[in-house]
């Protein structure tokens, strides 16, 4: 695969997975153990192609599963979730959420009245100046970044984008700190040995001492489709677990 700029790729999956203000989704509502419980929708598009993703048809053929959702239908969706099991937050997660900026901000805008609050899980590509600025008004919100790997190289080896795209997202993270958004940084670094990863700490702080205080390490989870792609791109983890033996702290 030649490397794509996945800003493009967003553009071009927003016509497929955005209609108005309302978006695809294909599992809704989900509960989980995740964060210590969680109500989740589930939407389909990613603007990236990570070699590890866990999510199959949804991602890579989102034209032919889900169906579309009203902003309002996800909010009573994963707040009745919440209701039912007691759960405190709430999340957009299985894709890109960041894709449908729209509804995003309006599913929000709807949880800013509750006593719930929001993760907004992204890959960090999709985070501009103008879209940091509509999440800043948000208390109800917490940004949880994830970045593909600890510098350019291993993010395009990861993720297919261009290797540049790993800079534009620590500038995101940048705007995140100076919007003061209530955020942290989470790394997948099952491909990275230890002196990339101390590297990239030492990045960081020059961005924000806070962001290595809330920084989170991220690792691959072998279900078996996730094999099955690590397999195909031929790329071996140094480090991953079994979906039986991750460890509590990564749940
Ligand atoms: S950013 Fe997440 S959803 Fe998108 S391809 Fe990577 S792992 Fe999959």
């Amino acid at each position: 695969m030649s490397p794509f700029d996945c800003r493009a790729k967003a553009q071009e999956l927003s016509d497929i997975v955005v209609k108005d203000t309302a978006r695809k989704y294909y599992r809704i509502p989900r509960g989980g153990r995740w964060y210590g419980g969680i109500a989740t929708a589930d939407c389909c598009g990613c603007n990236l192609r990570c070699v590890f993703c866990w999510s199959n048809k949804p991602r890579d053929n989102p034209e032919k599963v889900g169906e579309f959702y009203t902003p309002e239908k996800v909010f009573n969706e994963i707040t009745h979730c919440a209701q039912t099991h007691n759960y405190h937050l709430l999340r957009i997660s299985g894709n890109e959420p960041t894709i449908a900026k729209k509804h995003l901000l309006k599913v929000l805008s709807l949880v800013e009245k509750t006593k719930y609050l929001f993760i907004l899980e992204t890959n960090g590509t999709l985070l501009d100046e103008e879209f940091v600025v509509n999440l800043s008004k948000f208390r109800n919100l917490h940004v949880r970044v994830s970045l593909k790997g600890t510098n350019p190289e291993e993010f395009a080896m990861l993720t297919g984008a261009f290797p540049e795209t790993f800079d534009m997202i620590l500038d995101h993270v940048k705007l995140l700190v100076d919007y003061r958004i209530r955020f942290n940084l989470a790394v997948m670094l099952s491909f990275s040995p230890d002196k990339h990863t101390v590297m990239l700490k030492e990045l960081l702080k020059k961005i924000s001492p806070t962001i290595i205080e809330n920084f989170e390490e991220e690792y691959v989870f072998l279900y078996p489709h996730v094999v099955k792609r690590l397999k195909k791109a031929h790329v071996e983890p140094l480090t991953a677990y079994t979906p039986g033996g991750i460890p509590k702290k990564l749940i």
